[in-house]
């Protein structure tokens, strides 16, 4: 996506050869025209999926997540971090560890918002080790709802999580792909 890509050159921040700063329009300050764009992507490219629900993991994913659920006209759910387990049966619950923090979470949802029958698109701000994407299919699969799509604004290719989610069979669409963040300098796949 041309816009998305020259904002990432424009604004984003190396903070190392693994991470990408994007706080400027995603993660902190949201430049709202282009998460409606970013919706805009998404449904396109998802409509024909027939998408009962959009999932996001709390907070980043929120914009471009609720933005995509306003286009295809479904409900958005946010998946809370709970830094402990809860025992409590009125909800779900699956572990997982986080890329930037360094920390372990249980990715919580209120049974309330899922069921069988829903068909699942997961959107998520990185693509990173993939961990958070295979927590959320986890929860999603343990209650016999189906995963249709993984929608990423920003891959980062030299990561494991695009291969691992290609290898498990998933749809992932990502918005922007970088394939390097090696010498101070953003490239992309094209
Ligand atoms: P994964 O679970 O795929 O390893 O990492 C994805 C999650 O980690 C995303 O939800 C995102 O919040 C965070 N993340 C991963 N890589 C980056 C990065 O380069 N920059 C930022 N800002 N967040 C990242």
């Amino acid at each position: 996506m041309k816009l998305l890509e020259d904002m990432i050159l424009q604004k984003g921040k190396i903070i190392n050869e693994d991470v990408l700063k994007v706080d400027n329009f995603i993660n902190h300050q949201v430049d709202s025209k282009l998460m409606k764009e970013i919706g805009v992507e998404f449904s396109n490219y998802f409509k024909k999926d027939k998408i009962t629900k959009i999932f996001t993991i709390e907070s980043s994913g929120i914009a471009p997540a609720v933005m995509t659920s306003y286009e295809l006209n479904v409900p958005m759910v946010i998946l809370k971090k709970q830094t402990s387990a809860i025992l409590n049966d009125d909800i779900y619950q699956v572990n997982y560890k986080s890329f930037t923090k360094n920390t372990t979470y249980n990715l919580t949802i209120s049974k309330d918002y899922i069921s069988q029958d829903d068909s699942i698109l997961i959107i998520d701000d990185f693509l990173a080790n993939g961990e958070a994407a295979k927590a959320s299919i986890k929860l999603i699969e343990n209650v016999g709802a189906k995963v249709v799509g993984i929608g990423i604004v920003i891959e980062k290719t030299f990561q494991p999580g695009r291969k691992i989610l290609d290898e498990l069979g998933y749809n992932v669409y990502s918005l922007a792909r970088i394939k390097s963040l090696k010498n101070n300098k953003i490239e992309f796949i094209n």
